[in-house]
C-alpha cells in the first residue's frame, strides 16, 4: 500500500499532468454533503467498471493509518467541514490512481473532490485532465435530513449538526465555485438528486450514454 512520506508530494515539482486524458478517463464527482455521490458511484462501479477513489475515505484512512504525519492535521479538519491542503489529497489521489494503472484500470471516478479551485487546478495540472464532472445538485433540507439519518449509524465525526452546518457552508462557498468553472468549460453534467436512488441513477446513465458512456455488457 502506497503511503504519503515525508518528503515533497511528487506531483509538486513535476511540469505536466501524470497520465493523458487520452488513455485515462477521469470523472470528478461533486456535490453536496449528502447529495448521494457515494451511493450512485457503487452503481456506476458496479456497471461501468470504474476505479471509485472517494476523497473523503482516502483521507479517513490516511487519518487513521498508524504513523501518519497528518493524521491530526486531517481529523481536525474533517470535523470542522474544512478542506485540507491540497497536496496532501492530491498525493493520496494520484497514488491510487498509479495503483488502478498497473491493474489496467483506466476509467476513474474521483468522489467528493475537487472542492476548491486550487485543487481543481493543481490536479489538472499535475495528475490528469477531467473529462468531465458528474453534479448531483440537491437541496440541502433534503441533504441535512439525509445526512442526521446516516450519523445514526456511519460513526463517522463530521455527520452532526454542528459539523453538518459547516460542511454546507464550505460546499457553497468554496465547492460550487469549482461546479462553476468546469460549467463555463462545457464539462458539467448535472443530475437532480432530490428522488430515490434509483430514480437518480437512471437519470445518471441516461446522461452519461449523451456523453458516449455505455454500461458494460
Ligand atoms: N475533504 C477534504 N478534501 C477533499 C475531500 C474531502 O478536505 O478533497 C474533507 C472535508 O473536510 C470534507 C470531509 O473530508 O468535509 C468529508 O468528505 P466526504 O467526501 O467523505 O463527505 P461527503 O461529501 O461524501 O458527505
Ligand atoms: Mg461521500
Amino acid at each position: 500500500m502506497p503511503v504519503l512520506t515525508d518528503q515533497v508530494p511528487a506531483h509538486t515539482t513535476r511540469s505536466g499532468p501524470l497520465f493523458s486524458s487520452d488513455k485515462t478517463t477521469v470523472i470528478f464527482v461533486l456535490g453536496g454533503p449528502g447529495a448521494g455521490k457515494g451511493t450512485q458511484c457503487a452503481n456506476l462501479v458496479r456497471d461501468y467498471g470504474f476505479k471509485h477513489l472517494s476523497a473523503g475515505d482516502l483521507l479517513r484512512e490516511e487519518q487513521d493509518r498508524e504513523g501518519s504525519q497528518f493524521g491530526q492535521m486531517i481529523k481536525d479538519y474533517i470535523k470542522d467541514g474544512k478542506i485540507v491542503p491540497k497536496e496532501v489529497t492530491i498525493q493520496l489521489l494520484e497514488n491510487r490512481m498509479v495503483e488502478a494503472e498497473k491493474e489496467g484500470k483506466h476509467m476513474i471516478l474521483i468522489d467528493g473532490f475537487p472542492r476548491q479551485l486550487d485543487q481543481a487546478i493543481s490536479f489538472e495540472e499535475k495528475v490528469c485532465v477531467s473529462a468531465f464532472t458528474l453534479f448531483f445538485d440537491c437541496p440541502e433540507d433534503e441533504m441535512q435530513r439525509r445526512l442526521l439519518d446516516r450519523g445514526k449509524t456511519s460513526g463517522r465525526s463530521d455527520d452532526n449538526i454542528e459539523s453538518i452546518k459547516k460542511r454546507f457552508r464550505t460546499f457553497v462557498e468554496t465547492s460550487m465555485p469549482v461546479v462553476n468553472a468546469f460549467e463555463k468549460q462545457g464539462k458539467v453534467v448535472k443530475v437532480e438528486a432530490i428522488k430515490t436512488p434509483e430514480e437518480v441513477y437512471q437519470d445518471v446513465k441516461v446522461k452519461l450514454a449523451e456523453r458516449g458512456l455505455k454500461v458494460n455488457a
